[in-house]
């Protein structure tokens, strides 16, 4: 199921969807900016950048992220555009394997991102307690905020909100 999308932003979802996303590995800038769904279906090798870009950089294993978690941060994205904020997403964390996963600091056990469902990150000179605000308004699943560290975790998961150091 697509986000609930509250608001009245109906014709959101018939629309192509981009997604932008920016993540620094060892020193370098990855990015994807591009549309991943269009005419109703997944377009195969932007969804494959973009989950390349959500691995786990640490175990180097990509996966199939959860279309519906590229969904999430699409209308994250569009509601930040509809406030005149287009900026990258930047990714700290998608993807992880169990290994990385026992290894992350403050992880949850049954992290939803060992099954390619959640993704932690912000955007630039954006605060993430406003990425976290925008997240829970589109109902999309889970919205973890780690003011402290200034990131937002969303997930596909069940609704639920919490926050972090
Ligand atoms: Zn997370």
């Amino acid at each position: 199921m697509p986000p609930a999308f509250a608001g009245g932003q109906t014709d959101f979802w018939s629309k192509p969807r981009r997604v932008w996303l920016q993540r620094r590995v060892a020193g370098r800038i990855e990015e994807v900016n591009e549309v991943y769904f269009a005419d109703g279906q997944l377009l195969r090798d932007p969804y494959i950048r973009a989950c390349r870009l959500l691995r786990d950089v640490r175990a180097g294993e990509a996966v199939q992220m959860s279309p519906v978690l590229l969904d999430i941060l699409c209308g994250i994205q569009g509601v930040a555009i509809a406030h005149g904020i287009d900026r990258p997403l930047i990714t700290n964390s998608g993807y992880r394997s169990p290994k990385t996963n026992s290894a992350t600091e403050g992880a949850a056990k049954n992290s939803l991102h060992m099954q390619g469902r959640a993704w932690d990150g912000r955007m630039p000179d954006y605060p993430a307690k406003m990425l976290a605000q925008i997240a829970q308004y589109l109902q999309g699943g889970g919205v973890g905020l780690y003011v402290a560290s200034n990131f937002c975790h969303v997930d596909d998961g069940r609704l639920r909100t919490w926050r972090g150091a």
